[in-house]
């Protein structure tokens, strides 16, 4: 019999949390899970899940414009955001009852509180009970990045703009990332007028050039403004609620909203970790090996904590390899490479692979293919909106680099294409595979 009251404590029930303590108790381990706030972590509670829904709910503002195109009267629709709002809320709770249902029916007890790390192989749970384990893993995740400037404390981030009250006549969303560009395409069509506040001159650094401008493109015809190399005086509340937002060299302006989305940052600091001699970064990430393991052998990390790459899927399998690994005899790792990742703007934006400045700068001379195309929806609707596919090939060998796409459903279209990137295919693979008509997708075996 181990002398530790576990096998594994898990610290936070996220994405990779909650995997690798289900799959690890399946491999037969004893496992405990703690958690502070909510079952299911960022992603399922304030993150990727109610996010998609409420931009199914946004969407249909534009589809019921579109809809008198095809032929329906659609009258003046009022849209209820309390109505959007509770629903959301209520699948997140749904959804939260099936993640307690799965952890408890693989045995893993749940621990609710705060955990910090007190010794190799111990935590303590808030509230004083310490409990014992012959490996911990931290997947405490990240929180929003939150800037500090006169008047900062009136903004919210993503984990408010959930619960709000009503649909803020004016909000300035402050970033060019992932959530920025999500949560302008929501307020947009909400019928928000929405201001988007960068600090550069260039929105998703990172993601290729030509989608990244055609989005700007699409963003500004819908009516989103952009205030670029903006950097923040002061934010004044006004005796009517509303903000004042007064940025360098500029006329202040009035919003009823003010949303931070400057990326997140690691959930390390306060967890007894650097005590324990756990190293971090100076970024606040857990520093990890190739088996998620940190500077101490019992003490282990996975997902947004470790800073690596900040998405569901990956914490998922950080969690999986970990669990598999450590307790079920099948040990592997994560493979970083050909990670897709998608922006649930309005249109949407997904990649896979490298941008065509990278493709330049590692193999030298690439070969690019675009479809430039309104695709025929948006042509009836009598909507103005291009979507781009771009194909990146080597030039040498004909296999794809990258592939980056801006259009409706790209996110669903790339994930498939996706397999045929990772799996090295070259763009004959492509060429020869016939057209599946009419869709937007045949765009991508029509390349020239
Ligand atoms: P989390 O899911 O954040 O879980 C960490 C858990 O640890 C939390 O429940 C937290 O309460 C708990 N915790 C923290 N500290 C302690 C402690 N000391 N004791 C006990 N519990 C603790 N990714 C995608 O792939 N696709 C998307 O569309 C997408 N959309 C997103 C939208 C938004 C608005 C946000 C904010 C994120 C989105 N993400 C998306 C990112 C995704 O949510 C994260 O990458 C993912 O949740 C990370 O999983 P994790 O297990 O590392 O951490
Ligand atoms: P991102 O990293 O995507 O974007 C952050 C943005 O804020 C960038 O434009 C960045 O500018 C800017 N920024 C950074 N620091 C500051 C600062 N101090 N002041 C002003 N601006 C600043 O972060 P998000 O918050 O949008 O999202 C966090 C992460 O969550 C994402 O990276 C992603 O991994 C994940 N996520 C994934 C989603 C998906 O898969 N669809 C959806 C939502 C989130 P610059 O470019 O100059 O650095």
């Amino acid at each position: 019999m181990s002398d530790y009251d576990y096998d594994l404590i898990v610290i936070g029930a996220g994405s990779g949390g909650v995997r690798a303590a289900r799959v690890a108790a399946a491999h037969g381990a004893r496992v405990a899970i703690v958690e502070e706030y909510r079952v299911g972590g960022t992603c399922v509670i304030r993150g990727c899940v109610p996010k998609k829904l409420l931009i199914y709910g946004a969407h249909f503002a534009e589809d019921l414009r579109d809809a008198r195109q095809f032929g329906w009267q659609v009258p003046d629709c009022q849209f209820d955001w309390p109505t959007l709002r509770d629903n959301v809320l209520a699948e997140v709770d749904r959804l939260e009852g099936l993640y307690r249902n799965t952890l408890g029916s693989h045995g893993v007890t749940i621990l609710p509180g705060r955990g910090t790390i007190i010794g190799p192989h111990g935590v303590r749970i808030a509230g004083g009970q310490d409990v014992t384990s012959r490996m911990i893993l931290v997947a405490t995740g990240a929180r929003p990045l939150l800037p500090s400037f006169d008047g900062a404390e009136h903004g919210i981030s993503s984990n408010e703009a959930f619960h709000l009250d009503d649909v803020p006549r004016r909000i300035a969303i402050v970033g060019g990332g992932y959530i920025a560009n999500e949560f302008a395409g929501i307020f947009n069509e909400l019928g928000s007028a929405v201001t988007v506040i960068n600090r550069s001159g260039q929105l998703l650094r990172g993601y290729d050039h030509s989608v990244r401008d055609r989005l700007v493109e699409i963003s500004t015809r819908k009516g989103i403004a952009f205030r670029f190399d903006a950097s923040f005086e002061k934010v004044i509340k006004l005796a009517d609620g509303s903000l004042s937002v007064q940025l360098a060299g500029e006329d202040a302006f009035s919003v009823d909203c003010l949303m931070f989305a400057i990326g997140r940052v690691p959930n390390s600091s306060d967890l007894g970790l650097e005590e324990q001699g756990v190293e971090i970064d100076p970024l606040g990430a857990i520093i990890v090996d190739d088996d998620g393991r940190s500077t101490v052998g019992s003490i282990f990390a996975v997902g947004d904590v470790t800073n690596r790459i900040q998405l569901t899927p990956v914490a998922i399998r950080e969690g999986q390899a970990f669990a598999d690994t450590q307790f079920g005899g099948k040990p592997h790792r994560v493979d970083y490479r050909h990670v897709p990742s998608a922006v649930f703007s309005h249109p949407p934006i997904a990649f896979v692979g490298l941008t065509e400045q990278q493709a330049r700068d590692q193999v030298g001379e690439v070969k690019i293919y675009t479809s430039d195309f309104r695709p025929m929806k948006n042509v009836l609707a009598k909507r103005d909106e291009r979507a781009l596919y771009k194909m990146i090939c080597d030039a040498d060998t004909d296999r794809i680099l990258g592939l980056h796409m801006i259009g409706p459903d790209a996110p669903e279209i790339l994930q498939a294409a996706a397999i045929a990137v990772k799996a090295g295919l070259s763009k004959a693979a492509f060429d020869e595979t016939i057209a599946l008509h009419p869709t937007m997708a045949e765009e991508l075996v029509l390349l020239r």
